[in-house]
């Protein structure tokens, strides 16, 4: 049995890595010349617009799936008409437009920040007008990591942020003072078996994920069980999904959500009993999921830039080391580490233990 994978950076590597041990082959496309996802079977290396190439890719495997969100809907409308695509485009055409996203948040009563679309310098004004300050400029499609995003703090800011801004097709939204950054992952197979891991608390740098931690027995877990259902619900949705909240006191803002495995979920693969990788691979594949009971706590940690020292990682208890095998660039993800422990506390103290590139990394314990 294979499962193609259209995208092929390290949430499909890691994906293949799940589905590996199940007897599973693999296949990747992706336009890049080098991906991590090659490790884990053949690459296709062409266009998401090259037909020809999408067709051999699709007629080579017996399930596609998706490591991305900006994958090209026309790309997944050739390849399910040739093998069957999970989760449905649906969801991608959701997400891919952020005002689109929004208003199915809304129409689903999940709450969202307040939000204005913005195509002109004096939408801008009008956007202020309604949200007060600060406001988040968005690009509406595309961002990602933070990209394409300016705050506005105060009427000083407002013309150097729409200089610095796309200028259209922008959504202003009002910066939310939030406790805390939760997500939750979540499994929908085709036989409706839907599993739930328990929600990560996570902590964003300059609109990068820096840290996530698992946090069993969390009294939002419900709240985002709820919503994540309306989602799943909706769009008939199959695989496993991320939905990222803002939390305010006892409710969930949602920010987005992700129709793939996701980075917030990284700490299952040790922490958990099944990972979210091999829920996904089961899900597609329709087969019974795996418990998303957490072993204990978890923190991951992303290596953002470059690699801290392996050796000086693994010394310490409890560390899981994930190199993603790509060059290292200023604001790149290229792996991350994560510490599992059986109580909070040692938790704390294994983090503490980690070599300086993750000073700070426990702040959020
Ligand atoms: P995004 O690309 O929308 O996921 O944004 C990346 C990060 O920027 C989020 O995880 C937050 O830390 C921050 N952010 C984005 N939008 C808002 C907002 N409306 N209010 C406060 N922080 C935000």
């Amino acid at each position: 049995m294979t499962i193609g994978i259209l995208g092929g950076g390290q949430l499909a590597r890691m994906i293949g890595l799940a589905g590996i041990p199940f007897g599973l082959q693999f296949v990747v496309f992706d336009p890049a010349e080098q991906v991590g996802g090659s490790a884990i079977g053949r690459h296709v290396r062409a266009s998401y617009d090259d037909e020809d190439a999408l067709i051999e890719f699709a007629g080579s495997v017996d399930v596609a799936t998706y490591e991305f969100e900006n994958v090209p809907v026309h790309a997944v409308s050739v390849v399910e008409q040739h093998c069957k695509v999970l989760p449905e485009k649906t969801a991608l055409h959701e997400t891919q437009d952020r005002l689109r996203e929004n208003q199915l948040f809304n129409r689903l009563d999940i709450a969202t920040p307040r939000f204005c679309v913005v195509d002109s310098r004096q939408d801008l004004t009008n956007a202020v007008e309604t949200l007060g300050y600060p406001i988040v400029l968005k690009t509406r499609s595309g961002g990602y990591d933070g990209k394409g995003q300016v705050v506005i703090r105060s009427e000083d800011s407002v013309e150097s942020g729409w200089i610095e801004s796309a200028q259209d097709n922008l959504l202003a939204e009002e910066f939310v003072p939030f406790d805390r950054e939760v997500s939750i992952v979540a499994a929908r197979r085709p036989s409706g078996e839907t599993v739930y891991y328990d929600i990560a608390e996570n902590v964003h740098r300059g609109g990068i994920l820096r840290t996530s931690f698992n946090r069993p027995g969390d009294p939002i877990q419900g709240l985002a069980i709820e919503y994540v259902n309306r989602l799943f619900d909706e769009l008939g949705y199959f695989g496993v999904i991320a939905l990222e909240c803002f939390q305010v006191g006892d409710s969930l803002l949602a920010n987005e959500y992700a129709p793939r495995v996701h980075n917030t979920g990284h700490w299952t693969i040790e922490g958990a009993e099944a990972s979210q990788f091999e829920n996904h691979v089961r899900a597609v594949l329709d087969i019974p999921l795996g418990s998303t009971a957490s072993r204990g706590y978890s923190a991951m940690l992303n290596c953002i830039g470059a690699l801290p020292d392996r050796d000086l990682c693994l010394r310490v208890p409890g560390v899981h080391f994930h190199s993603y095998d790509k060059s290292a660039r200023p604001g790149r993800k290229v792996g991350h580490v994560t510490v599992r422990a059986d109580s909070p506390a040692d938790l704390e103290r294994r983090i503490s233990l980690l070599p300086d590139f993750f000073s700070g990394a426990g702040d959020a314990l």
